[in-house]
């Protein structure tokens, strides 16, 4: 949506093609980083944007057993939005898509699935949709991480494997519970909580496959697993009525060779699924976005043009990767791999909780990301 928006507005005619009904999806992150607020405001769109209904997370925490530590601040980044604007993905694309309507040559179409790649010779030529073949000068394929598009287009894929997955629920969130979004850590746990102003988006991490084991245990075992890590919400936890209300993120880290071929591009989480590790996949999407219209504007679709957004954006995408290998295998596999218990607060936390100026490291990393974009390409086509 946003590489649409912002192509239709330097002039370039696009059509956006999304298989579902409409943008309501169940959770899937919501977190509108500080970058992208930036792309917002270049655009000239942000304070619109902060009028819609959202929180602000600031800082981010993490608790070992009793301790409550800070470990990443956004108010120290000299940022125009230090914050993280928590924001429904819905509210946030259909607000690009009103936006994008302002554009003569911007076309959106709902419930249009792409079935397939057209080809003339080795070029993609096009797509088919329902049946009906759309041609086109170029596809870009952002339908994410289970994309049809780049399995189509035989691009390889380097996987880079995930020791852990993710069961995402929500819990109801009352005035007098702690506010800060944080990171739980138990020796054989790990619960994420994002504060959604009425209710706690929770994340449970578990090692690779372990849900089946989880299930066979019953549900009042989970239950009373996630109530000992929440005790303040301990009897809120009977609002996980069934499985049906905990799903999950089977966790990929993967990345494609090459991005692209003669007639497409891949980017987003079609070309990179990311760890839910510091939760920067929507950043990075976003910022693939910015750089493909940056470089792509001028209507040249080249594979040398083709090969600059790769250039222009795999770097940032192998290092937030290899980072967030590391803390699946350093940390989080050895957390999930202990026996119960209260674990001891790392040297690292330990640092960042005492000198403040080391924790804009991890809100840059987080917030802002590796090598971010600004909106180079004209608006042309108001
Ligand atoms: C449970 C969960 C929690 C997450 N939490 C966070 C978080 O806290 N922070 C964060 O930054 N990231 C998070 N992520 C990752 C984040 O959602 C993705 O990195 C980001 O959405 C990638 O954007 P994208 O545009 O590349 O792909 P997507 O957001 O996946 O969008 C792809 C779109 O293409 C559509 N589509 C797919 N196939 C077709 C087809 N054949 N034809 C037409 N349309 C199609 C899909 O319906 C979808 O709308 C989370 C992901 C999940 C699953």
């Amino acid at each position: 949506m946003m590489a649409g928006l912002l192509l239709a507005r330097a002039g370039i005619e696009v059509l956006v093609l999304e298989k579902h009904r409409d943008f309501l999806r169940d959770f899937r992150g919501d977190t509108i980083h500080p970058s992208t607020l930036e792309v917002l405001h270049e655009l000239g769109l942000l304070e619109e944007f902060l009028r819609l209904p959202h929180q602000k997370v600031r800082e981010l925490r993490a608790q070992f057993g009793e301790v409550r530590l800070p470990v990443a601040e956004f108010a120290g980044l000299r940022l125009r939005s230090p914050f993280i604007a928590m924001i429904p993905q819905w509210d946030f694309l259909d607000f690009l898509a009103r936006h994008a309507r302002r554009f003569r040559g911007f076309g959106l179409q709902m419930q249009a699935e792409v079935e397939g790649l057209l080809f003339e010779q080795s070029r993609v030529a096009g797509i088919r949709v329902d049946g009906e073949e759309i041609y086109c000068n170029l596809v870009i394929g952002a339908d994410g991480r289970h994309s049809t598009v780049r399995a189509q287009a035989g691009l390889e894929v380097i996987d880079l494997g995930a020791p852990i997955d993710a069961l995402w629920f929500r819990v109801s969130r009352s005035a007098d519970d702690p506010a800060d979004t944080m990171a739980r850590f138990d020796r054989g746990s790990i619960l994420v909580m994002l504060n959604r102003g009425d209710y706690w988006q929770c994340a449970y991490v578990i090692a690779k496959g372990a849900l089946e084991s989880l299930r066979l245990r019953g549900l009042p075992a989970f239950r009373a697993t996630l109530a000992a890590l929440l005790p303040f919400a301990a009897k809120r936890m009977a609002e996980i009525a069934s499985w049906d209300d905990v799903k999950l993120l089977t966790v990929q880290v993967n990345r494609l060779r090459r991005w692209y071929r003669e007639g497409l591009l891949c980017i987003g989480d079609a070309a990179h699924a990311m760890s839910p590790v510091g939760g920067v996949g929507i950043n990075l999407a976003i910022q693939d976005a910015v750089a493909a219209a940056n470089l792509l504007w001028r209507g040249d679709f080249s594979l040398k043009c083709l090969r600059a957004v790769q250039r222009r954006r795999e770097f940032p995408t192998r290092l937030t990767q290899r980072f967030q290998v590391l803390v699946q295998d350093r940390i989080l596999s050895r957390v999930l791999a202990g026996a119960g218990g209260s674990l001891e607060v790392p040297l690292a936390v330990r640092m960042l909780a005492r000198f403040p100026a080391l924790r804009r490291i991890p809100a840059r990393l987080v917030g802002v990301g590796v090598r971010p974009e600004h909106v180079a390409s004209p608006a042309v086509a108001a």
